[in-house]
C-alpha cells in the first residue's frame, strides 16, 4: 500500500492550489494530488469563462477575490518573469433594472467598504460611457474600474501545476472510488486501478464530483454539477472599452480576443444536476434566449455570426451558492474546498492557501474563512451570496 501524508482528490486550480500553498505555508510531508484527466479536458477550471470581479455582496467572497488579485500583480515575482496569464483588466459592468436597483445599491455598499474600486452610475451616464449600451429599462449599473478582467485559465493553471513539480508532489492520474473510514477518521483512499494510499488528510477538491466524492467517505454535500453553456460569436463592431457585461436577465457578454464569449440565463426552475458526462451545449437556449436579449441591449449585435460553443459543469452549492472551506465538524482529516458555484476559478488561490494555513498552523492567517464552515450546512443554515452570474 502506498502512503502520503495528504492526499488531495482533484488536480485542477482548487487542488493545485492547495498542494501549492501547503509548500507555501512549509508543509514538508508528502502530498499526492490525484487527478482522473490529466488533460482537464472536462474540469470546470478550463471550461470556465475565465474572469475575476470585485463584485459581490458579502465581504467575504470580496476578499477572497482580492486575495487573487494581488496574486495576479505579484506574478512574476511568485511565479518567474516569464509568468503571463494575459489578465485583461476591463472589469464588470452589472446592470440592474428598477426591481434590481436596490440589492445593485446594498452590494455597491459593501464593495466600497472592502474598498472595491466600484462606481454606481444611472442610465444617462452609462450610455456616455459606453455608447454601443441601450439602456432601456435600466436604472442603474455598477461598474469596475480597477481589479476586474478576465485571463486565460490554462495559463493560470500551468502556473500552479508547473510549481507544484518543483516542489515535490507527487501527482497520481487516477480516479478515486472509495475512502476508508476507520475510528470516525478518513484512513484509506482507494483507486478505481484498485490501487489504495494510506493518508492521514483527505481533501476535497473534486470540482463538480465533490458531493460524489463526499459521499465516499459517508459524508453529505450539496454541491451537484449544473450545466452551464458558453457560446463564442463574432460581430462587426468591436467594442474595446467593452466590460464584462451582466444583462439584468443573467446574460452575459464579453470580448475573447476578437470574438465575443456569451452565457448565463439557464432557466431556474429547469436547473437541475448534470449528468456528469453531459457536456452537450444548450443551442436553443442561445437561439431563442440569449441572442434576441443581447441584440437589445447592444443593437450592434443585431447582426452576428455564431461559432463554437463549449458547455462546463458549475460545482454548485445548492444550499447557497457560496464554498465550503474547512473539515468536516466531526471527520476531522478530511477538509472540502468545494461548491463554489461559478466563482471558484477566481477564489482558488485564497481558498487553498485558507487550507493550507489551517492545516499548517491549525487557524486562518491570511482570511478568515470561518463563515464558509462546513457547521452551516450541518446546521442548514444558508451563507448566501446574491451575486451569481
Ligand atoms: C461555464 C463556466 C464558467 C465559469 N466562469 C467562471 C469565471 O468567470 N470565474 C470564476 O472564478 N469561476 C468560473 N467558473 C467556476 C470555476 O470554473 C470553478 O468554480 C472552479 O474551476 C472550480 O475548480 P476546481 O478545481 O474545484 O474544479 P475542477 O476544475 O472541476 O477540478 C476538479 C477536478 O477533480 C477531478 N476529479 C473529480 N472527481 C475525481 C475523482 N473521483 N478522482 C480523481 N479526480 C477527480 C476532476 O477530473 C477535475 O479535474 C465557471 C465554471 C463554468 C462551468
Amino acid at each position: 500500500m502506498a502512503k502520503a501524508d495528504i492526499v488531495i482528490i482533484g488536480g485542477a486550480i482548487v487542488g493545485s492550489s492547495i498542494a501549492y500553498f501547503l509548500r507555501e505555508e512549509g508543509f514538508a510531508g508528502s502530498i499526492a494530488l490525484i487527478e482522473r484527466d490529466p488533460h482537464f479536458t472536462c474540469s470546470s477550471t478550463t471550461l470556465s469563462a475565465a474572469s475575476i470581479r470585485q463584485q459581490f455582496s458579502i465581504p467575504q467572497n470580496i476578499r477572497l477575490s482580492q486575495f487573487t488579485l494581488g496574486l495576479f500583480r505579484d506574478l512574476k515575482a511568485r511565479f518567474g518573469k516569464d509568468a503571463d496569464i494575459g489578465f485583461r483588466e476591463k472589469g464588470y459592468l452589472i446592470l440592474a433594472s428598477e426591481a434590481g436597483r436596490e440589492v445593485l445599491q446594498h452590494n455597491h455598499g459593501v464593495q466600497q467598504a472592502e474598498g472595491a474600486e466600484i462606481i454606481l452610475e444611472g442610465p444617462e451616464a452609462l450610455h456616455s460611457r459606453f455608447p454601443w449600451l441601450n439602456t432601456e429599462g435600466i436604472a442603474a449599473g455598477a461598474y469596475g474600474l480597477k481589479g476586474e478582467g478576465w485571463f486565460d485559465a490554462h495559463a493560470y493553471l500551468n502556473l500552479f501545476r508547473r510549481a507544484l513539480r518543483e516542489r515535490k508532489v507527487d501527482f497520481v492520474a487516477g480516479t478515486v472510488s472509495g475512502i476508508a473510514v476507520t475510528n470516525g477518521q478518513a484512513t484509506t483512499v482507494t483507486l478505481s486501478s484498485g490501487e489504495t494510499i494510506e493518508t492521514g488528510v483527505v481533501i476535497n477538491a473534486a470540482g463538480p464530483n465533490a458531493g460524489r466524492v463526499a459521499a465516499m467517505a459517508g459524508l453529505s454535500l450539496p454541491v451537484e454539477p449544473r450545466k452551464r453553456s458558453v457560446f463564442v460569436f463574432e460581430a462587426k463592431d468591436r467594442f474595446d472599452d467593452m466590460p464584462l457585461l451582466v444583462d439584468p436577465s443573467g446574460i452575459y457578454v464579453r470580448p475573447e480576443g476578437s470574438v465575443y464569449i456569451t452565457g448565463g440565463a439557464e432557466p431556474h426552475d429547469a436547473d437541475k444536476a448534470a449528468g456528469p458526462e453531459d457536456f452537450e451545449p444548450d443551442w436553443p437556449l442561445f437561439e431563442e434566449v440569449i441572442w434576441p436579449t443581447l441584440a437589445g441591449r447592444i443593437p450592434a449585435f443585431e447582426a452576428i455570426r455564431p461559432g463554437r460553443a463549449w458547455a462546463g459543469h458549475y460545482d454548485y452549492n445548492t444550499l447557497d451558492q457560496n464554498a465550503v472551506i474547512g473539515p468536516h465538524p466531526d471527520m476531522r482529516n478530511f477538509f472540502f474546498c468545494n461548491g463554489f458555484s461559478g466563482h471558484g476559478l477566481q477564489q482558488a488561490p485564497a481558498a487553498g492557501r485558507a487550507i493550507a494555513e489551517l492545516i499548517v498552523h491549525g487557524a486562518y492567517r491570511t482570511i478568515d474563512c470561518a463563515a464558509f464552515g462546513y457547521e452551516r450546512i450541518a446546521e442548514n443554515r444558508p451563507f448566501r451570496e446574491l451575486n451569481i452570474i
